[in-house]
């Protein structure tokens, strides 16, 4: 098969969106396998498409976190720019979703508790993911959740806001702000795993439309179906935290993902208390 690096040896597609592809590999020093995200060929000359993607692995270095997908080596050989990461054997949530949704209540506050800790983390280091999604949640075999795709997040930090290209991530999970234009912030993260939430609970998605401008303008004006109306099996409790993280203004929305974990893990209790000493 293909190598790259003198060290990956390419075994298979496994993915990939409108920038990269994604590969699984043979690390043949460390004996292990690897994924291994490519830029696509016909971005290897566009300056601003090799940067972001340096910068999606930057972001996603900066991090160090068991629900973080872990990055081992960048490098470029013969215009081919490439990402080497964790391989997390398993399925993205957009595949669990629709093969099972709804999913158990206690499997998706499972799910939903790690990704938020994910972003506590990441918060922390004044990184936003903004681009929060089932396809950007990996599922390990052994359920451990596992963040990946910081293609477009940023810096809190950083002053400039480019948006060339398409359309960035996906309209589907977009805050109200986001969907505006304005600055996506740490809250923008938490209505987006809100939105995470409802559809692994209610198999649906909040908001949908023939485009993505009307999807766009749903977030920013309509109310959406309350999930214990689709799915009778949600309690109050879990409805209040879906709600919260998906209040259009941000100010009303938790004010940090730790805030919303503690709701999450609240919700575990009881099942906690059923478990051996
Ligand atoms: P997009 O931006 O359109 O979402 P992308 O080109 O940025 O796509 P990723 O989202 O990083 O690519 O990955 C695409 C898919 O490849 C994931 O949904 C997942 O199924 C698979 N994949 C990505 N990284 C890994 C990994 N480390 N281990 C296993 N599978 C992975
Ligand atoms: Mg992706
Ligand atoms: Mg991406």
């Amino acid at each position: 098969g293909h190598e790259i690096g003198g060290r990956y040896q390419i075994l298979e597609r496994i993915g990939g969106g409108g920038m990269a592809l994604v590969y699984k590999a043979q690390d043949l020093l460390l004996n292990r396998h690897v994924a291994i995200k490519v830029l696509r060929q016909q971005f290897v000359n566009d300056e601003e498409f090799i940067r972001r993607f340096r910068r999606e692995a930057q972001s996603a270095a900066s991090l160090s976190h068991p629900n973080v997908v872990s990055i081992y080596d960048v490098g470029e050989e013969d215009e081919v720019h490439y990402i080497v990461m964790e391989y997390v054997e398993g399925q993205n949530l957009n595949e669990i979703i629709k093969e099972r949704a709804p999913l158990q209540v206690d499997e998706a506050i499972r799910i939903a508790a790690q990704i938020c800790d994910a972003l506590d983390h990441a918060h922390q280091n004044q990184i936003i993911h903004r681009d929060i999604k089932p396809h950007n949640i990996l599922i390990g075999r052994n359920g451990r959740v596992k963040v990946t795709d910081f293609g477009i997040a940023r810096a809190v930090t950083s002053a400039t806001i480019t948006q060339t290209g398409s359309v960035m991530g996906s309209v589907h999970y977009f805050s109200p702000e986001h969907a505006k234009g304005v600055a996506a912030g740490e809250k923008s993260d938490l209505y987006s795993l809100g939105i995470v939430l409802y559809q692994m609970l209610t198999g649906k998605l909040p908001f949908h439309g023939e485009s993505p401008i009307s999807v766009a303008l749903k977030h920013l004006q309509e109310d959406f179906e309350e999930p214990r109306l689709v799915n009778p099996m949600i309690p109050q409790s879990v409805e209040n935290i879906i709600c919260k993280s998906m209040r259009k203004n941000p100010g009303e929305r938790y004010n940090s993902a730790q805030e919303m974990l503690l709701d999450l893990e609240t919700c575990l209790l009881p099942e906690r208390r059923t478990e051996p000493k």
